[in-house]
C-alpha cells in the first residue's frame, strides 16, 4: 500500500530534480494558437514524450491532423483491473499582452515561492506532477494497482482539433473504466476540490444586411431602415424583463435541479466576492435564481459581440450597409447544441425586420458533461485529497467547457473526474500566470495516493 508518508518520503527525495524537469518542460513556447509556433509545440511534445518512456511507461508520438499527441500506458495491472486514463495538455495559451509579464513568460522564474510561466499550472504544472505521481510508483519499485494511460494532447488551447479527428481510432486504443482530467481548480488554498462536471457550448454568428454599401445618414435618413437599429431590435428580444431566453425550445431539455440536489455541490463564489474580484455589481441570469444556480445548472445565452457603422474618433453620420453580432451559450445535460443553434437561428430570422436581409452562421457545438458521485474514482480522488489537505474535500461542477470531455467519455466508455490545484487568482492565460511547488506536490500526492485507493 502507498501512503501519503510513503509519497512524500519520494517527493522531498527528489524535490530538485522534480523541479529541473517542471523548469524544463516550461521552457517550450508550445502555443498552439499560433502556427509560427508549431515546431516548439513539436519539440514540447517529442521532450515529453521522451521523458515518459524513461521513465518506463510505453510512450507512443502519435500525429493527428493538427499537433503531436502524446500517448503513454502501464497496463502490467492486468486485463482484470480497472484501467484509468488520464487527461491533460501540453499547449499553452499566446503570452499576450508580453510587456506585462515581469519575468519572460518561457523562462520560469521563482518569487515569493512561486513559479511564474506560461503553462505553469494550465496545464503543464498539473499534468506533470500526474505523470510524477504514476512514475513514482514504478521508481519505488511498486506494481501499479491499476492499469494507466496517459492522453496527453497539444491542441486543448485550440478545440482539440487534432484529437477529435482521431477520436474514432483511438478510442479503442484509450478505452478505460475512468477518465481523470487533470485541468482543474480547487475549492480554495488548502481546500481541494473534486470537479463533476462542465458546461457545452454553441455559438453563432448574426449579420443584418440592410444596403450594397454605407449611406449617408441625411440623404437616406428616414428611408433605410439601419440595420444597426434592426440589430439591437432583434438581440432585444432575445430576453424576456426575467431574463428568460425567449428561443422556443430552448428550456425544454433542461432538468430543474431541486435544491437539495444543487447543495451537494459547493458554491464557490458570492457576489461580494464577484465585486470585490472584478467589479461586478449588475448581475445578470434570470431573476429568481441564485448566482450558483445561474452559473452551474442553468444555460445562458450571451452577446459576445456588436458591431456595425462606425466607431473611430470623431463622427461619421452613416447609416451603415450591415450590423453582425456574435453570440454564445453555454448548456447544461441533455441540451443538444445542434438543436438549440438551429433554434436560435430560426428565431433571429424570424423576428428581423422584414426585408432586410439576415445570414446566420452556426458553429459546431459541445454537449455538457457530468462525473458520477459515487464512482470509484470519483471517491478515490475525494479521500486522497481530503488526506493531503487535511481537511473535507469538495464537490464542484464548472461554467466553463472543455469541449473534448464529453466525446472523450464517449469514445473510451469511461466515467469522468475532474481534479487540479489551480485558483482563481493563477492568471492562467493572463500575464504572469504562476503556480506554487506546495500545491503541485498536493496534486502529486492526491494522484499518488489515489491509486492506491482504487
Ligand atoms: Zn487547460
Amino acid at each position: 500500500m502507498m501512503t501519503i508518508a510513503d509519497l512524500k518520503n519520494w517527493f522531498s527525495k527528489h524535490r530538485s530534480e522534480i523541479k529541473e524537469e517542471y523548469f524544463r518542460f516550461l521552457r517550450f513556447a508550445s502555443i498552439s494558437a499560433d502556427p509560427a509556433y508549431r515546431d516548439r509545440c513539436e519539440h514540447c511534445a517529442q521532450w515529453l514524450a521522451e521523458f515518459m518512456r524513461q521513465g518506463g511507461l510505453q510512450t507512443e508520438l502519435i500525429s493527428t491532423p493538427g499537433l503531436p499527441l502524446v500517448y503513454a500506458e502501464d497496463l502490467s495491472a492486468g486485463p482484470q483491473t480497472p484501467t484509468l486514463l488520464l487527461y491533460g495538455h501540453y499547449d499553452v495559451q499566446p503570452i499576450d499582452p508580453a510587456e506585462l509579464w515581469i519575468s519572460p513568460p518561457f523562462e520560469p522564474t521563482e518569487r515569493n515561492g512561486s513559479v511564474y510561466a506560461r503553462g505553469a499550472v494550465d496545464d503543464k504544472g498539473q499534468i506533470l506532477y500526474a505523470i510524477f505521481a504514476v512514475l513514482c510508483w514504478k521508481k519505488m519499485g511498486r506494481s501499479l494497482p491499476v492499469n494507466v494511460k496517459f492522453c496527453i494532447e497539444g491542441e486543448e488551447e485550440s478545440h482539440s482539433t487534432g484529437l477529435f479527428q482521431m477520436l474514432e481510432i483511438l478510442g479503442k486504443k484509450m478505452r478505460a473504466d475512468y477518465l481523470l482530467v487533470v485541468d482543474f481548480d480547487q475549492f480554495d488554498r488548502d481546500m481541494p476540490a473534486v470537479s463533476l462536471g462542465g458546461r457545452g457550448l454553441v455559438s453563432l454568428e448574426v449579420t443584418l444586411i440592410g444596403s450594397h454599401t454605407d449611406l449617408h445618414s441625411g440623404l437616406y435618413g428616414g428611408v433605410a431602415y439601419n440595420p444597426n437599429r434592426a440589430l439591437v431590435e432583434l438581440l432585444a428580444k432575445l430576453w424576456d424583463a426575467e431574463g428568460r431566453v425567449q428561443v422556443p425550445g430552448f428550456y425544454d431539455d433542461v432538468v430543474d435541479v431541486p435544491e437539495k440536489e444543487r447543495s451537494m455541490f459547493a458554491c464557490r463564489y458570492g457576489k461580494e466576492d464577484y465585486a470585490k474580484a472584478c467589479g461586478i455589481e449588475a448581475f445578470g441570469g434570470e431573476k429568481g435564481r441564485t448566482l450558483h444556480e445561474a452559473n452551474c445548472f442553468r444555460p445562458t445565452l450571451e452577446l459576445n459581440g456588436i458591431s456595425g457603422g462606425y466607431t473611430g474618433a470623431g463622427m461619421k453620420t452613416v447609416i451603415p450597409a450591415a450590423a453582425q453580432a456574435k453570440i454564445s451559450c453555454r448548456l447544461v445535460p441533455h441540451q443538444n447544441p445542434e438543436t438549440i443553434g438551429r433554434s436560435i437561428a430560426q428565431f433571429l430570422r424570424q423576428n428581423a425586420v422584414p426585408g432586410m436581409k439576415i445570414e446566420v452562421v452556426q458553429h459546431e457545438g459541445d454537449s455538457a458533461f457530468r462525473g458520477e458521485r459515487t464512482s470509484k474514482l470519483t471517491q478515490a480522488i475525494a479521500k486522497a485529497s481530503s488526506e493531503v489537505a487535511g481537511v473535507e474535500c469538495r464537490y464542484i461542477l464548472s461554467g466553463a467547457s472543455i469541449p473534448i470531455v464529453p466525446e472523450l467519455v464517449k469514445a473510451t466508455g469511461a466515467q469522468m473526474v475532474g481534479m487540479g490545484y489551480g485558483l482563481i487568482d493563477d492568471e492562467i492565460h493572463a500575464p504572469n500566470e504562476h503556480f506554487d511547488m506546495h500545491r503541485f506536490e498536493q496534486g502529486f500526492l492526491t494522484v499518488g495516493r489515489a491509486l492506491a485507493l482504487l
